[in-house]
């Protein structure tokens, strides 16, 4: 494992604010989150993020593969607005993906703002 592809802290963050320790698939996937290696990031800086990681030592997490989004959360401002959401992916029972989405013009939210606001919806 090359150190340049470790996922970054906020990323991890994010997946494991979102991911149940209570769920069995969710708890599955916090399994994969150390093994997770940093495939790319999107360009536009909305902190949506591109995995990779080794199916050959990790083991898949049981997960209805007609499913792909494995979680979602919403983000939720100090002021109660709610700008976007996370979404994890996964394919074949392994995390691919987790998305930043934004639900308007005015807000682009970015993972740290993401952070945030999955915080506070706590
Ligand atoms: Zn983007």
């Amino acid at each position: 494992m090359s150190e340049s592809e470790r996922l970054p802290a906020d990323v991890t963050d994010a997946l494991e604010m979102i991911l149940e320790p209570g769920d069995p698939v969710h708890a599955a996937l916090r399994e994969q989150v150390p093994h997770l290696r940093l495939h790319s990031r999107c360009t536009c800086g909305c902190g949506t993020a591109y995995f990779e990681i080794d199916t050959e030592t990790v083991e898949p997490a049981p997960i209805n593969p007609g499913s792909p989004v494995v979680a979602a959360a919403p983000l939720v401002t100090e002021d109660g607005e709610c700008p976007g959401e996370v979404l994890v992916f996964s394919y074949g029972g392994y995390l691919t993906s987790l998305e930043v989405c934004s639900w308007g013009e005015d807000i682009e939210p970015t993972l740290a703002d993401a952070r945030r606001w999955l915080r506070s919806y706590d």
